[in-house]
C-alpha cells in the first residue's frame, strides 16, 4: 500500500503517519525526519537543509526528489510506505508521480487531513520534542510525567528551532502558497480523501483507516 499523508504544519501527519505505518506494517518515510537527521549528523545535505529548516522555509526540490528517490527504493519500501511531508510543491508531485511509474506503482491513496488554522498554532507553539528521542509532547495537551523531560527515555524536552512563532507564520504562508495547490492537484486524480484531523488522536486513526478501506 503507498499512502501520502498530506496536511498543513501541525496537522499532525508526522503522529499520524506513523501510528498507520505500524498498523499496516510499512515504513513511515518522513523528509522532516530524515532532514533533521541529517542536520544533527552534520552531514553535507544537513547543513545545507538546516539554513531552510531553521527559518521555516522549504528545502530546494532537487535535493528533496533526490532522498527520496533514494528511500523509496530501497528493499523495506517493496510492499509500500506512507509519506510524511513529502510531496510539498507541485514539482515534487510530479517528480513523485514520474518515479513511482519507473520504479513501482501509483499511490493507492491521498489523505489530506483538515485543521482549522488557529488549533495548527496552538499545536506548533505549544510542541515539545524530545531531544534525544524525536517523541513529542504539548505543553498542554500532552504533558510529560515529570517536567522538561521525555517519558519514553529521559531526554530533555525543546522546542524545534522552527515551532517559534514568527517562524510557524512563515511555514503557513509557505504551506499555502506551495503545499495548498496539491489538494486540488490530487483531488483532479481522484486520488484525494479530505478528513477532518481535530479531536482525539485515537479518533483521527480511525477515520484515517476508514478512508484507506474505502
Ligand atoms: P516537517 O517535519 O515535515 O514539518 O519538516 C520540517 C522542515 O523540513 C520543513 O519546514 C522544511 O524546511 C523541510 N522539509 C521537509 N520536507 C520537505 C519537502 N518535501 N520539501 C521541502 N522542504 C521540506
Amino acid at each position: 500500500m503507498r499512502i501520502l499523508l498530506f496536511g498543513a504544519p501541525g496537522s499532525g501527519k508526522g503522529t499520524q503517519s506513523k501510528r498507520i505505518g505500524q498498523l499496516f506494517d510499512i515504513p513511515q518515510l518522513s523528509t522532516g525526519d530524515m532532514l533533521r537527521v541529517a542536520k544533527k549528523t552534520q552531514t553535507k545535505l544537513g547543513l545545507e537543509a538546516a539554513k531552510f529548516m531553521d527559518q521555516g522555509q522549504l528545502v530546494p526540490d532537487g535535493v528533496i526528489i533526490q532522498l527520496i528517490e533514494d528511500r523509496i527504493k530501497e528493499q523495506d519500501c517493496r510492499n509500500g510506505f506512507i509519506l510524511d511531508g513529502f510531496p510539498r510543491t507541485l514539482p515534487q508531485a510530479e517528480a513523485l508521480e514520474e518515479m513511482l511509474h519507473q520504479h513501482i506503482a501509483d499511490l493507492d491513496n491521498v489523505v489530506y487531513l483538515a485543521v482549522d488554522e488557529a488549533a495548527l498554532v496552538s499545536r506548533l507553539v505549544g510542541r515539545r520534542v524530545c531531544q534525544n528521542c524525536g517523541e513529542e509532547f504539548h505543553v498542554s495537551f500532552k504533558q510529560p510525567q515529570q517536567a522538561g523531560q521525555c517519558d519514553k527515555c529521559g531526554g530533555p524536552l525543546v522546542q524545534r528551532p522552527d515551532d517559534e512563532e514568527s517562524r510557524i507564520r512563515v511555514r503557513l504562508e509557505t504551506y499555502a502558497e506551495h503545499t495548498a495547490p496539491l489538494i486540488e492537484f490530487y483531488r483532479q486524480k481522484n486520488l484525494l480523501q479530505e478528513l477532518s484531523a481535530e479531536g482525539e488522536i485515537g479518533a483521527i486513526t480511525e477515520r484515517i483507516q476508514q478512508a484507506l478501506a474505502k
